[in-house]
């Protein structure tokens, strides 16, 4: 028996490296310090064994180069391939990425279109006031959760780093506290915290508004209810705020895709800069994949920008509205995808995934998911975190190192895309030399 010890979970932007994770016979046998969905990941389940084909409708095997050169034509034969996903998976094969989709002149997106896109454009708007995990667990003493649900979605976050953690200047944890949920709904992380309100759906940009007004001393002109919420209890909560020596505030899906999206995210991150006049206040999103964050960096330092980068004019432009995946795909602008660590099939609009399945789809994952279905190639792959190692970056834009605790015999992410590369390369160079001939 192998015990790996400060293991670093991926699969949730915590990226968590506390685990112990113990390995018998090449398997994982145990994995200890998780939450259940870092565990699940890290005991494995079923995987995608060989590489395969559609032909007559069925997905048939064949051997890895026969997957490489089929990706490779059919990203060549396209005039305008999208290259989607990226967020579950190493900073690495996130570059090759990159390189492919200048190759093929294609346009490459990452999920956070469909969670945090709106975020980033706020964030590039307007700047951020950040802070690491560590600062947050060693320094907050007042929490707001707003429009996002850690007990369920990032079961650890309030453990190791936020609200119910022992830090440096925090030493009793949730007693020296103040936890505030935002939100319109009640929900597993509301229930434990010392204030809820609850907005009514679509009012996050009228009611941080608001809470600008009254922390600028114009609360008279506001009236009495905003966005379902009091006046005298938004005034109670800016009154909590300020009393913060060290406040974070932590956003979700709730509000980068409700009404508003990334507007809601530059008014918030006005309200952080303007509370920073009077105390110490972070703000920071609650990035979902572990790796989500990680795609949005790789693409800024190679190409400037963040996600939705079009190559096709030769040289990277972005412009989300035109160039994301489900734009492009809902305008039918877009006749091959290679979709790697992502699951549109599962998460885009109906008409979206209609046009999905009539163009050909590649799809790099270790697991089958419905995206399989509508694939045409499909690439397994090595699961990063466990059977490959790479870069990773966290919520807070920590950049760590996942590990490889257990050999496999799946070519790691990075690999397939380096392949396909070759297999681009070497099919258009034939196609000039027959040209030629
Ligand atoms: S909180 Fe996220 S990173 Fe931490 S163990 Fe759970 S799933 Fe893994």
């Amino acid at each position: 028996m192998i015990v790996h010890e400060d293991v670093i979970c991926s699969f949730c932007g915590c990226l968590c490296d506390d685990l112990t994770v113990e390995v018998e016979d090449n398997q994982v046998k145990r994995v200890k310090h998780s939450c259940r969905l870092g565990a699940s990941k890290l005991m494995g389940h079923d995987r995608i064994k060989t590489p395969m084909i559609r032909q007559n409708g069925e997905l048939t095997e064949v051997s890895y180069q026969e997957a490489y050169d089929k990706a490779a034509e059919i990203l060549l034969r396209a005039k305008h391939p999208l290259l989607y996903g990226w967020a579950s998976t190493v900073c690495e094969a996130q570059k090759k990425g990159i390189l492919l989709a200048e190759e093929v002149g294609g346009i490459l997106d990452s999920t956070a279109t469909v969670c945090h896109g709106p975020s980033v454009i706020g964030i590039e708007e307007k700047g951020l006031a950040g802070a690491t995990l560590g600062q947050v667990k060693n320094r907050a003493d007042l929490l707001v959760f707003w429009g996002c649900n850690p007990a369920e979605a990032h079961p650890r976050h309030t453990l190791r780093y936020s609200s119910n953690v022992c830090g440096k200047f925090t030493s009793e944890g949730r007693k020296c506290k103040k936890v505030i949920v935002v939100d319109v709904r009640e929900t597993r992380t509301s229930k434990n915290a010392d204030k809820f309100i609850r907005l009514k759906p679509g009012s996050d940009y009228e009611v941080i508004s608001a809470l600008r007004m009254i922390l600028s001393g114009k609360a008279e002109i506001l009236p009495d209810e905003i966005g379902g919420v009091s006046k005298a209890e938004l005034i109670s909560l800016v009154e909590l705020l300020k009393s913060a020596k060290f406040g974070a505030l932590f956003f979700g899906l709730g509000v980068t895709h409700s009404r508003g999206r990334y507007k809601n995210i530059d008014n918030a991150l006005s309200l952080i800069a303007e509370l920073n006049a009077q105390t110490k206040f972070i703000i920071q999103p609650m990035r979902g994949h572990y790796n989500v964050a990680g795609i949005g960096q790789v693409a800024a330092w190679e190409t400037g920008f963040p996600m939705a980068i079009d190559f096709s004019r030769g040289m990277p432009y972005f412009n989300p509205g035109e160039t994301a995946a489900c734009d492009v795909l809902a305008r039918q602008d877009t006749d091959a995808a290679l979709v790697i660590a992502a699951d549109p099939a599962s998460n885009f609009p109906r008409s979206v995934v209609e046009y999905l399945a009539k163009i050909p789809v590649i799809q790099i994952d270790p697991h089958e998911n419905p995206t399989t279905f509508l694939a045409d190639v499909v690439i397994p792959s090595a699961v990063a975190g466990i059977e490959a190692e790479g870069t990773a970056y966290r919520m807070d834009g920590m950049s760590l190192r996942v590990k490889k605790i257990v050999e496999s015999s799946y070519p790691s992410d990075e690999e397939v895309v380096h392949n396909i590369i070759a297999s681009v390369r070497r099919l258009r160079s034939n196609v000039i030399v027959e040209g030629g001939t």
